[in-house]
């Protein structure tokens, strides 16, 4: 089964929205499992410290590399990925997250404050991973985003509803925008070649408007698309 270990230092974020709809379901169903172990069970001393202030000084306060080490040691080591959160990580991609669902799961470290002491990363070889160019507070709601993505794409958990293969990013491409009943709204009709039954116009117009749409809304993605079929030049 899929597993996901979360390291972090507030479990009692978990599994919140992972908890309901799609992912809720397949949880409770027993397609994946969900761990939480707090950080602070590792802490030192009385206060159960688990960060201290930068070496070199600087605002805000970084997790100790002892304290997230023996977290991360109690886990054990089963040869899943070792995953930290970070604003400076590779940055997450529907194919990275198809190659994670495709595995056995992760643990995932979700740092706190100014982030964790380099050496701990270093250590345990933690991959760090971003979503997105944004500084969030704590990487526990990117450790929800990442598992929300990958969950969804586990056998049997979207059920006969998508394949998922037709979505945006599995072939380079937004997708095309999508229609449903009424037929009229607000003097706006649904596309007539929708309508038509004609499965190759269909496609074809869907094909035209994700590449239209990645063209005008992410030319970055427009550049580096891997071509599914024979194109002129
Ligand atoms: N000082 C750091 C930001 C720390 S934010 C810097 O400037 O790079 C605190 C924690 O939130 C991070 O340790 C990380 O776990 C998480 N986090 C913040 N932004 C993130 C992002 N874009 N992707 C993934 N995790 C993020």
């Amino acid at each position: 089964m899929w597993r996901a270990s979360i390291l972090t230092l507030y479990p009692e974020m978990f599994p919140g929205p992972l908890g309901v709809s799609l992912s809720g379901e397949a949880l409770a169903g027993g397609k994946w499992a969900l761990e939480t172990r707090n950080i602070r069970d590792f802490g030192q001393g009385r206060h159960r410290a688990v960060d201290d202030t930068p070496a070199g000084g600087g605002p805000g306060m970084v997790i100790r590399a002892d304290v997230l080490a023996q977290a991360i040691d109690a886990l054990g080591d089963d040869g899943r990925p070792r995953l930290l959160m970070s604003p400076r990580g590779t940055p997450l991609t529907q194919p990275h997250v198809r190659a994670l669902a495709a595995g056995e799961g992760a643990v995932i470290v979700c740092g706190r404050f100014e982030g964790v002491d380099q050496r701990v990363i270093e250590a345990r070889s933690l991959q760090e991973v971003s979503i997105g160019d944004y500084v969030l507070s704590g990487g526990e709601l990117g450790a929800m985003v990442l598992i929300d993505a990958c969950v969804r794409l586990l056998p049997g958990v979207m059920g006969g509803e998508t394949s998922g293969e037709e979505e945006s990013f599995e072939n380079g491409l937004l997708e095309y925008p999508h229609y449903t009943r009424p037929l009229g709204f607000e003097g706006r009709d649904i596309p007539d070649v929708l309508r038509s039954g004609h499965h190759r116009n269909i496609a074809a117009w869907r094909r035209a408007q994700s590449e239209a749409l990645t063209q005008a809304r992410r030319p970055d993605l427009w550049e580096k698309r891997v071509p599914t079929r024979p194109r002129n030049k």
